[in-house]
């Protein structure tokens, strides 16, 4: 297979260490590009804080077209970048399509962005000694951007880093998670394609050990981190005085309340997005509390879904659960089961490995000490427990050390407007489950789930800051 370059400065490039990116599923190979060594990564790092200035200068309808560019390109070669996904990734192709619609609309909210980025004015007035005076407050970008991307979304995560660094003129340096590098490759190529200024983004494969040497790199002020909740927080803890965004993982809750009496939509929904893409999302739904009421009519509804998922080769349009991203993942969800199984926890489907598969299960009695219910599994695992009432589901929610997202199955609105001020998370959904996204909507964790928000306006903000300008008017 002919190597795909990655990008420095807008050029193509290859190194001397191959990397070979396998397919998860049947482990063939999906394609292959190389890592930058040491000289090339040193030539992107350069490359971007030289044109920082001129990059945060760039005309908004210059970095609005590029970002437009990416959106219409996308768009054209949609499936393309589909199956791209689910080569690399072992994605479902119907969840890969998914993913690219909504890369598409990434883009072009950030296009949108872009021109709307303005600033503020405010007569000082007020106060007698700021009489004669106006504040002119603009947000600047705090220079260039490294962005550490993971495998799960290869393109519209990485899409999350570049779109809203480009709409504030931020150069961003791209490293893409190692098993998924092509699709953030093919990001690469095509702002390649743009007149940005050269040195405004790179996308460059660098091993996992030489990526916190290229982290506390100083002439990148800001680190937007999307990963695990280990890698991310002792990235953190490394560079104490820098900003450093995290996106971490979570265990998602979902609540169904004693209210809620469409049980069939929820068991559905439920069973599908705890199980989508093989649970890999962090907002995949993995702990599921019902009110008592509904329980015993709930369990076998949400089994009997679970149990029909269909399952296998991601490139059949019909697969909804495919395969783990390795098989040390698969070997991992499949002991967690197992050690909830020793210690008293009952299987109702599914925890059967076949290769990198492992069929979706269903868990119950599964003790809160158990890392099925205190960790990420991130794989195609429920846990479902009662709960004595709403109040209660609540707080069984709030009883993790992650709080990404929550899903709060009712139709009160007084119930809902308690769950948006009780439960400790980045977001709360209400009448579906927690895995529900949309790419302009702030989205981000507290607790152990990091700290920052994406979604392309709140990363706008992140990636900048304020700079007041007073000037001698009325
Ligand atoms: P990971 O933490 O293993 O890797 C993420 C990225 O960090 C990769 O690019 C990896 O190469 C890099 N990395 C690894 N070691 C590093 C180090 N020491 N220093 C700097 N970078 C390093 O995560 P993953 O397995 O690729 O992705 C899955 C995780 O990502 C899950 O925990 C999931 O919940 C989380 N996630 C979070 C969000 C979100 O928006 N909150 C979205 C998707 C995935």
């Amino acid at each position: 297979m002919t190597a795909t370059p990655f990008w420095i400065a807008g050029q193509p490039q290859h190194g001397d260490r191959e990397l070979i990116v396998n397919h998860p599923f049947d482990d063939g190979e999906a394609g292959r590009t190389s890592w930058a060594d040491t000289s090339q990564v040193e030539a992107a790092v350069a490359a971007a804080a030289s044109v920082a200035d001129e990059f945060a200068e760039t005309p908004a309808h210059v970095r609005s077209r590029a970002l437009r560019h990416v959106a219409d390109r996308l768009s054209e070669r949609a499936e393309q970048v589909a199956q791209l996904i689910t080569a690399e990734s072992g994605k479902p192709i119907r969840w890969s399509r998914v993913e690219v619609t909504r890369a598409v609309s990434t883009f072009t909210w950030a296009a949108e962005e872009a021109r709307r980025f303005g600033g503020t004015m405010q007569r000082l007035d007020t106060d007698p000694n700021a009489e004669g005076r106006t504040a002119v407050t603009r947000r600047f970008p705090y220079g260039p951007v490294l962005g550490i991307t993971p495998f799960n979304f290869p393109v519209n995560l990485v899409a999350h880093k570049l779109a809203p660094s480009i709409a504030v003129g931020a150069p961003i340096l791209i490293k893409p998670a190692p098993a998924t590098p092509l699709s953030a490759l093919l990001l690469g190529e095509l702002l390649a394609e743009t007149d940005l200024p050269a040195g405004a983004v790179s996308v460059v494969p660098v091993p996992n050990e030489e990526a916190p040497a290229l982290a506390a790199d100083e002439r990148f002020p800001v680190i937007s981190f999307t990963g695990s909740d280990v890698v991310g927080w002792q990235l953190a803890d490394s560079l104490p005085r820098r900003k450093v965004t995290l996106e971490l993982g979570g265990n998602a809750a979902a609540l169904v309340c004693a209210d809620f009496d469409d049980l069939d939509w929820a068991a559905d929904r439920i069973a599908t997005f705890g199980n989508y893409q093989a649970g890999q999302s962090c907002i995949s739904v993995q702990r599921v509390f019902v009110h008592r009421d509904h329980y015993d009519r709930f369990l076998p509804l949400l089994v009997d879904k679970v149990a029909a998922l269909a399952t296998g080769d991601p490139t059949d349009d019909d697969c909804v659960v495919g395969p783990l991203i390795s098989s040390a993942a698969a070997q991992r969800v499949t002991e967690w089961i197992d050690e909830a199984v020793n210690s008293g926890a009952r299987l109702h489907c599914g925890g059967q490995r076949d290769g990198n598969l492992v069929s979706p299960a269903v868990l119950t009695d599964v003790p809160r000490d158990a890392k099925l219910a205190e960790s990420e599994v991130f794989g195609p695992v429920l846990i479902v427990e009662p709960v004595a009432d709403d109040t209660a589901g609540l707080a069984a929610i709030n009883a993790s050390r992650y709080g990404l997202q929550a899903g709060v199955f009712t139709t009160r609105i007084d119930l809902a407007a308690t769950a948006h001020r009780r439960l400790k998370v980045g977001g709360v959904i209400i009448g579906d489950v927690p895995s529900f996204r949309a790419d302009q909507m702030p989205y981000g964790g507290t607790k152990a789930s990091g700290t920052g928000r994406e979604g392309v306006a709140s990363a706008m903000e992140d990636l900048t800051e304020a700079k007041v300008l007073v000037l001698p008017l009325l």
